[in-house]
């Protein structure tokens, strides 16, 4: 063959390779699909590993329970192949993040433990509160956090009428007793909540702190409406650098420097009276308190900023706190079953827990006595005139506008639940 003919048998073994090829790339072309197919199936239906807090639990068997009385660690741990070593190991080491020796009955465990070849305990996790876990993993030698889960803030609305208490009407709607002081705090010194009428009526915004979708109790009131024989009382919660005060309509502070109620939404059972007729010393002495009928254990709240210049017993007094407010208040709680963690001369901020309701001293019942001193002098403090916070600050007037705005907007947005024929009093309602 000439050098021609080479040429072109050549670009004619090219040509047909190339149909060939491209034929029989036609005819295959399904199959690396067909082949493929399946892998691709494969990867989008990877089960996403199941993780609990925050470990992947996918290869371990699960337990959950709830610690028993009297039940310890090494109780718990013995099932699963872990060495009394390992336990005092466990033991000594815990105390540096959270104690196993600090289990407390009913709160929440999970263990998970491998099966293969033995049982054999890889993580225990227990839960102190809704917020925190605490995991002792067995996994690769002893380790052991703690961490605290993300809360998150859902905002909720309720509204209701008065048909007997405002306890009773958030109650109903499966508000707690903390939202209950919420709002009553809010409001304490515009309504008397123990004089409110039936069918007065209110509307809250308030926060929901919830945990892996479950609510663990409620943050801050935002705003409310309460009306009260037809006249609208508001509030908005509004912080200007400091922490979250509330304030009405025309930024003036809703909230006085004492608290209206040093025991949470109590009820008062005696009033300052200096011609008492006194119950346990059967004669007529003057009660130079309020008193707040409350059961055991009430937290007793500072009703002001102050230091603490007494903690201690007297036999009339019995467990009692005294505070110094300022070169004009002081205030006394009497009675109390046990006091709170501030030391005498420590700092205390309104609303600090100092102690808790007792009838220790000259008492009959639980109750707290509340002193109030002006200038040395004890006086009715229910009837004293007592300094404001101060108004929003200027700086902040067109924020808190907006917010106003905003807020009421959403308020009326809440309906009512209820047939409402009364007309909203414009003049303070707006
Ligand atoms: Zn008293």
């Amino acid at each position: 063959m000439n050098q021609r003919k080479i040429g072109i048998a050549a670009i004619g073994v090219v040509l047909t390779g190339l149909i060939l090829f491209s034929v029989i790339r036609k005819e295959r072309s399904p199959l690396p699909e067909l082949i493929e197919t399946p892998e691709v199936v494969a990867e989008t239906i990877v089960v996403e590993p199941e993780m609990r807090y925050g470990i992947d639990v996918t290869d371990f068997e699960i337990v959950e329970g709830k610690i028993k009385r009297n039940q310890t660690i090494a109780d718990i741990l013995a099932p699963y192949n872990v060495s009394r070593q390992e336990i005092f190991h466990l033991d000594k080491e815990s105390k540096k993040v959270f104690s196993v020796r600090n289990l407390v009955p009913r709160k929440k465990y999970t263990l998970l433990y491998s099966g293969e070849p033995e049982k054999r305990a890889a993580y225990f996790i227990y839960e102190p509160n809704a917020l925190e876990y605490v995991v002792y993993s067995f996994v690769d030698g002893l380790e052991i956090y703690k961490e605290e889960r993300e809360v998150e803030i859902v905002e909720r609305t309720m509204a209701g009428r008065i048909t007997a208490t405002l306890d009773q009407s958030i109650r109903e709607q499966g508000g707690s007793a903390a939202l209950v002081n919420r709002v009553a705090d809010v409001f304490g010194w515009q309504l008397d909540f123990r004089s409110i009428q039936r069918n007065d009526w209110f509307k809250v915004i308030y926060e929901d702190r919830m945990v892996d979708g479950e609510s663990i109790g409620v943050g801050e009131v935002i705003s409310a409406e309460f009306n009260h024989v037809k006249n609208s009382y508001m509030a908005y919660a509004y912080d200007s650098g400091s922490g979250i005060d509330y304030y009405d309509e025309s930024g003036e502070s809703l909230q006085r420097a004492f608290l209206k109620y040093p025991v949470e939404f109590s009820r008062i059972s005696s009033n300052y009276n200096p011609r008492r007729y006194h119950p346990v010393l059967k004669r007529r002495t003057p009660h130079l308190g309020t008193d707040y009928a409350a059961s055991k254990g009430t937290p007793i709240r500072a009703a002001a900023d102050g230091t603490i210049i007494t903690r201690g017993f007297t036999n009339g007094n019995g467990n009692w706190v005294k505070i110094k407010h300022n070169g004009t208040y002081t205030t006394g709680y009497l009675h109390m079953s046990s006091f709170g963690k501030f030391k005498q001369g420590q700092r205390v901020r309104k609303g600090d827990v100092i102690g808790y309701v007792g009838k220790t001293g000259l008492a009959t019942g639980y109750h707290l006595c509340f002193r109030f001193w002006k200038r040395g002098k004890q006086v009715d403090f229910r009837k004293e005139k007592l300094p404001a916070e101060n108004p929003i600050d200027p700086a902040h007037i067109d924020k808190f506008e907006a917010l106003r705005e905003l807020q009421n907007k959403k308020l009326d947005d809440i309906p009512k639940g209820w047939a409402d024929k009364s007309v909203r009093a414009s003049a303070s309602a707006n």
